[in-house]
């Protein structure tokens, strides 16, 4: 079945201000004073369903806490899910042969590889990438989820944080049934934009040292795509030949992609990508998602002159954009950009990971990678690679051998919050750091060790109290390989 382009429509207007709310005026208004319900007393309130959410949850319910998960769309998963992201990285060390990773992020990948919805991309089967099926991805959150023992609030908003000096004593959420409480022991923030941690007032640093994000991108599938099509790479360097119809600009791109699983003429592409985006601000938001649906006409357009995709269509578009990077807390241990590119080893170190410093131009096209054998890539708008060091070796110098970086617990913990942790992509790294942690293998770990954390806390403790050593213990007993 193959379905024609919408074409832009001429009639609108670029840049898109007219379709937003003209900006505030300043003017303010009192809203009266009210009681709100209490609808929920537990343990652990975890807010935001994403990668990190549900494991730190399904952590905090498993050590027999009662463990409360509040997410806003009707399903988990987040990114992962929601904006339809499927690659899901290694477990093992650069060398290939070392496991780092196991615990939550290795059962969510087995479950998903028992249900056939996950394919290793090493010829071994096991030490690669993996790529799995977003939509059968929402079954293995819920079970992990469900299974675990967590009570589980969906269309549910975090609004609100009531605070008493260094504790938050409750949060405000909303939905179709209004306001209402939530109290708990402890608090953690799995929204990715820190949203609890910024109501609560407390600190939180936004994007790079400009304050400006990487640039956030619409995922979308395509069917039809021919066994010899252009590959992804010359793809990006034909789009970015044109200037887009919608705004006359260039094609923004960093461009990539997975086959379909179960059908290779499936094509999942990351590949709507919108500049100058703060998506933890309402307008940006609202005209970045727009931007997005109309440059992916665009694309869709192009995409069937080009060799081996003339016979594409829409097969869906991710229910929502996908975004990369917003607020992170200001945490008790900042993890900086030399700690993930040398490797630095700390004794409270609660997660592990590979994957490069990976930052997206949050104004231009292009990406720069500087992966942790001490070389860098910078691939421009018309997917040109520039190879260079990031250490200041000559290009000849033989590889750096860091089997992996380190994040330590104190990064989870917001320096002014005595009951909060953090979790997932909001954790208190720089901007570079960031890049490099923020992906989900990495995500699901940190939810783990603040569910862990959060679960061996006293009642009245102060999470950057928390027992690290017998943290470390409780991790590695729940499969995490700690080195
Ligand atoms: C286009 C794109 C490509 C990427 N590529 C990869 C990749 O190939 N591999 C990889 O591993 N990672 C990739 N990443 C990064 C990765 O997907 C995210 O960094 C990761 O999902 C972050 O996990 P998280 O749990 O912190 O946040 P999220 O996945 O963003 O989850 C946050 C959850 O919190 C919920 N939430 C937010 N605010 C509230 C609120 N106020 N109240 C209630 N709920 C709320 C959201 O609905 C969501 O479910 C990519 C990201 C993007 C955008």
């Amino acid at each position: 079945m193959a379905s024609e382009v919408i074409p832009f429509s001429r009639e609108v207007q670029f840049p898109l201000k007219g379709c937003l709310p003209d900006p505030p005026s300043g003017r303010t208004i009192a809203e009266p004073a009210r009681q709100a319900p209490v609808i929920a007393e537990c343990d652990v309130a975890v807010f935001g369903g994403g990668p990190a959410g549900v494991c730190a949850a399904a952590a905090a319910a498993r050590a027999g806490k009662r463990t409360l998960l509040v997410e806003r769309y009707g399903c988990l998963g987040g990114v992962s899910t929601v904006a339809w992201v499927n690659m899901i990285h290694t477990l093992y060390g650069t060398d290939r042969k070392t496991k780092i990773i196991g615990g939550l992020p290795e059962e969510f990948l087995r479950r998903l590889q028992r249900m056939g919805a996950a394919k290793n991309r090493a010829a071994d089967g096991e030490t690669g990438d993996w790529v799995i099926c977003s939509e059968t991805a929402k079954f293995a959150w819920d079970d992990i989820a469900v299974a675990s023992g967590v009570r589980l609030m969906f269309h549910t908003w975090l609004a609100g944080a009531v605070r008493d000096r260094r504790r938050v004593t409750a949060a405000l959420v909303e939905s179709k049934s209004g306001r209402g409480a939530i109290v708990a022991n402890t608090y953690i923030d799995c929204t990715g934009d820190a949203d609890l941690v910024r109501r609560a007032g407390a600190a939180t640093t936004l994007g790079n040292p400009d304050g400006k994000c990487q640039a956030p991108t619409l995922v979308f599938r395509v069917g039809g795509r021919g066994e010899k099509a252009l590959a992804l790479g010359q793809v990006q360097a034909e789009l970015f030949k044109t200037t887009m119809d919608y705004n006359g600009e260039r094609y923004p791109c960093y461009l990539w992609g997975n086959a379909g699983i179960w059908n290779p003429a499936e094509q999942m592409m990351a590949a709507a990508r919108v500049l100058n985006v703060n998506a933890a601000e309402q307008g940006d938001l609202t005209r970045g998602e727009l931007e997005a649906r109309y440059q992916l006409r665009w694309i869709l357009g192009r995409l069937k002159t080009l060799p081996g995709w003339e016979k594409t269509y829409l097969l869906d578009v991710a229910a929502g954009l996908g975004v990369r990077e917003t607020h992170r807390i200001v945490p008790e241990q900042l993890l900086k950009r030399e700690d993930v590119l040398h490797g630095t080893i700390f004794g409270d170190t609660i997660a592990q990971g590979t994957y490069p410093v990976d930052i997206h131009a949050p104004d231009a096209p292009g990406i720069v990678f500087q992966h942790l054998d001490g070389t860098s890539v910078t691939v421009g708008g018309d997917a040109r690679h520039t190879r260079g060091r990031w250490d200041g070796e000559p290009p000849d110098a033989p590889k750096r051998t860091t089997l992996c970086w380190r994040v330590p617990y104190g990064a989870l913990v917001p320096k002014d919050l005595d009951n909060v942790l953090a979790a997932g992509r909001c954790i208190g790294a720089d901007h570079a750091a960031a890049g490099a942690v923020r992906v989900m293998i990495n995500c699901m770990q940190f939810g783990q060790a603040a569910g862990t954390a959060a679960a061996l806390l006293a009642p009245g403790a102060a999470a950057r109290d928390a027992d690290r050593p017998a943290l470390r213990a409780a991790l590695r007993a729940a499969g995490a390989p700690l080195l």
